[in-house]
């Protein structure tokens, strides 16, 4: 496993486990299989309804505190100063624990026009030591500008949709220029048709690896921090078993080839959903 290091100097696993779509009633036996395997790092959300299972698992475990990496999200509806604050110590609670290793706004909502007052309230958490690090997700040129004009703690992170069909060089770039360290969320483009891509399976098959694999190794030398989700054990470990072989430069224009520019989900500037 390969740290990266955050502005904050704190260390994060290069690869992590997302837990999106995870019924809450199996998030326990998802993330124990995960820590297993050895996974340290856990990305969920408020939104995602499972942070009681995730807590369960991370306390079952055995493991350090200080070993394991935890992220949880600030739902679009929680959005401003004091619900921001409320809605982290009902997530603090749901998952058993004191603090987190990072926490992140999940959209920004530009309609709503609420996300500079939640980031002050973040900015808070991360002074408290309650929240180890803050970060962002799905902020855009337009958003990420306007909140780098009013914050004083810059995101540690940016989470957005990123695989080899969305390759956001643009973002990555911005990210980069800012010290933010850009997170992949649907790194294997969910598991759809980009896995069936040919040169995937190509480049797999060259290393005895497969289509997933390839994409991973994409992810993790093109300096992406990356949580591909799973709930099938031999997929979980897959994922995983990423780091005993290296694409070529070759290999990694042709991966570089797919991009499309095409999203899985929704433009961030235009999401203004609450649910
Ligand atoms: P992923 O790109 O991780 O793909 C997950 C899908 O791919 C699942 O259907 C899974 O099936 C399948 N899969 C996993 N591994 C393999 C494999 N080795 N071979 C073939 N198929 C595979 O999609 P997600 O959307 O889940 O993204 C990952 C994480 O990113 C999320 O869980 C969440 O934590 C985060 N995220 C954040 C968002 C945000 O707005 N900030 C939005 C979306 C995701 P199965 O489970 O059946 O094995």
């Amino acid at each position: 496993m390969i740290d990266v290091t955050l502005n904050t100097g704190a260390a994060m696993p290069q690869l992590g486990f997302g837990v999106w779509q995870v019924p809450d009633e199996d998030a326990a036996t998802t993330v124990a299989a995960a820590l297993e395997a050895g996974y340290r790092s856990i990305d969920t959300a408020s939104a995602y309804g499972n942070e009681t299972g995730t807590g369960r698992a991370l306390r079952e475990s055995g493991i350090a505190r200080e070993e394991l990496f935890v992220t949880t999200k600030l739902w679009n509806a929680d959005q401003g100063y004091d619900e921001a604050l409320r809605a982290f110590d009902a997530s603090l609670e749901r998952l058993g624990l004191d603090r987190v290793d990072l926490y992140l706004i999940h959209w920004p909502v530009p309609e709503q026009d609420k996300y500079v007052q939640s980031w002050k309230a973040m900015e808070r958490l991360y002074a408290e030591g309650r929240a180890k690090a803050i970060g962002v997700s799905n902020f855009s040129e337009k958003t990420l500008g306007r909140l780098l004009s009013e914050a004083d703690v810059v995101p540690a992170v940016n989470q957005i949709e990123l695989h080899p069909r969305l390759a956001q060089k643009r973002m990555r770039a911005l990210d980069e220029e800012h010290g933010i360290r850009t997170e992949a969320w649907s790194p294997l483009g969910q598991g759809k048709e980009l896995l069936q891509e040919p040169v995937l399976a190509e480049i797999g098959a060259a290393h005895g690896k497969s289509p997933a694999q390839a994409v991973l190794r994409w992810h993790l030398q093109s300096g992406n921090v990356v949580i591909p989700k799973s709930v099938t054990p031999s997929r979980i470990k897959e994922n995983i078993d990423v780091f005993d072989f290296e694409l070529s430069e070759d290999e990694m224009r042709r991966i570089d080839g797919l991009d499309t520019g095409e999203r899985l989900g929704p433009d961030p500037d235009e999401m203004n959903w609450l649910g």
